[in-house]
């Protein structure tokens, strides 16, 4: 399995372990990882971003999670099969809770549409 590693670097490597702790405890291990954005209220994740995924993930619990799945799970309880979180600002870094909700990947390409997301590269220079 070559696990490929492409434009590395970007980010620190170095996953986050969180183990055997109280739910609420993870979540502010979480929340101290991301800097809050001043009016949009987003969360930003400063630590490990998928390198396939490029979606914030940690280990929790001896299992790999996506930050946001497990923000949004708590928030608002498991996701059905076929849900992932979407974030209602667009910013996929963001690991606020307010931001998440479920729904399916239909639902997020009509998001997408409504809104005319229509960024050229997800990237960190658009906010
Ligand atoms: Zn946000």
């Amino acid at each position: 399995m070559g696990r490929k590693r492409k434009g590395g670097g970007r980010i620190a490597r170095v996953p986050l372990w969180l183990r055997w702790k109280p739910p609420e405890q993870i979540m502010a291990e979480l929340e101290a990882r991301a800097i809050p954005v001043p009016f949009s209220g987003c969360l930003i994740w400063l630590g490990d971003i998928g390198n396939t995924s490029g979606y914030p993930r940690a280990i929790i619990n001896n299992r790999g999670w996506l930050v946001c799945r497990y923000v949004c799970e708590q928030t608002h309880g498991p996701l059905k099969p076929g849900q992932m979180a979407l974030h209602s600002c667009d910013i996929p870094y963001c690991i606020a809770a307010e931001h998440l909700r479920p729904g399916t990947a239909i639902d997020n390409a009509q998001d997408m549409v409504k809104r005319r997301r229509c960024r050229r590269k997800r990237g960190f220079q658009t906010w």
